[in-house]
């Protein structure tokens, strides 16, 4: 498989939430290809046990696993330190640590407050900590954030997760249209939107991985196929959506405002029955 030439032995990536699911799938994977590693994890022990797995494929004095919450400026400052003192450089920089508690549109304050700061906060820490030094350094680099479907066509049940992914989707477009214009620059955004991936967030105290999950390492090998291809929207199927269902139910999701539906009139129970001939449709 081609590579995207910012991942590549000896270049370095810095990966948030590298500790579980998604986000060390992807360490392992980059690990792998021979580049060096910065996890960032809030969680220490799940840490100290990812570094330890990152060092048997790239030896100790090539991962560096700090303890960050990506919600905390400072914490990402501190972690940009130490990478740039331990490498001296960054080529990936994967924001990807995320939560997903639950909420609704009543609840508590501090929820909607810590699920913004760390999923939407998160992504904008670590672009506004890292970009500037990627840009000027001046060779291909790569700012993938994790974004969800669920910021995407906005379903019921989840309103704080919700708008923290549509706003992940909004900064990183902003994002890539600020990089293509600035001279010289040799950095691209990426949005990777991950289907139903069968980790600790979405298990839901499943220990089984149901059938139309993909597993990380799945949700990883298509992020480095589309990366290669230089996609800005890597958007995941699974087991159970493949694109062409994603591609109606984004469609019908803009639709709402171009015919004038309801809000979110997919689950409206007056257009149920239109959104299932929409899909039919074909
Ligand atoms: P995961 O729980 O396996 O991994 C998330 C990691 O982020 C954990 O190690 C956790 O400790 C870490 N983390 C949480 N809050 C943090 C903070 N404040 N600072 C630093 N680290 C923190 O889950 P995952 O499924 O691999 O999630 C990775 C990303 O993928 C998330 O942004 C999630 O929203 C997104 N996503 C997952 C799915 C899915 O189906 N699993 C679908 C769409 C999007």
């Amino acid at each position: 498989m081609t590579s995207h030439p910012a991942i590549a032995p000896s270049h370095v990536a810095v990966i948030t939430g590298g500790a579980s699911g998604i986000g060390f799938a992807a360490a392992r994977a980059f690990a792998e290809r021979g580049m060096k590693i910065a996890i960032a994890d809030r969680d220490a022990a799940a840490l100290k046990a990812a570094g330890q797995v990152l060092a048997t494929l790239v030896g100790e004095d090539n991962v560096l696993a700090v303890e960050t919450d990506v919600g905390r400026r400072e914490d990402i400052a501190f972690l940009q330190e130490q990478v740039i003192a331990r490498f001296g450089k960054v080529h990936v920089l994967m924001n990807n640590a995320g939560m997903q508690p639950g909420s609704t549109i009543f609840g508590a304050h501090e929820v909607w407050e810590r699920i913004l700061a760390v999923n939407l906060g998160g992504i904008i820490n670590g672009t506004q900590v890292f970009a500037p030094g990627m840009i000027a350094r001046g060779e291909p680099a790569l700012i993938i954030n994790t974004g969800s479907k669920q910021g995407i066509t906005t379903p019921p049940g989840d309103p704080a997760y919700n708008v923290s992914k549509a706003g992940v989707k909004a900064f990183t477009e902003a994002l890539q249209h600020e990089l293509r214009n600035t001279e010289g620059c040799k950095v691209s955004a990426h949005l990777l939107i991950p289907g139903f991936v069968f980790t600790p967030l979405a298990a839901r105290g499943r220990t089984e991985r149901p059938a139309g999950a993909w597993t990380a390492e799945q949700t990883v090998d298509f992020m480095l196929e589309r990366l290669a291809a230089d996609d800005f929207y890597i958007l995941c199927p699974d087991g159970d959506t493949p694109r062409a269902l994603d591609e109606k139910r984004m469609a019908w999701a803009m639709g709402d405002i171009i015919e004038n539906r309801p809000p979110l009139s997919r689950w409206h129970k007056d257009y149920g029955e239109a959104f299932k001939a929409f899909v039919a449709k074909g």
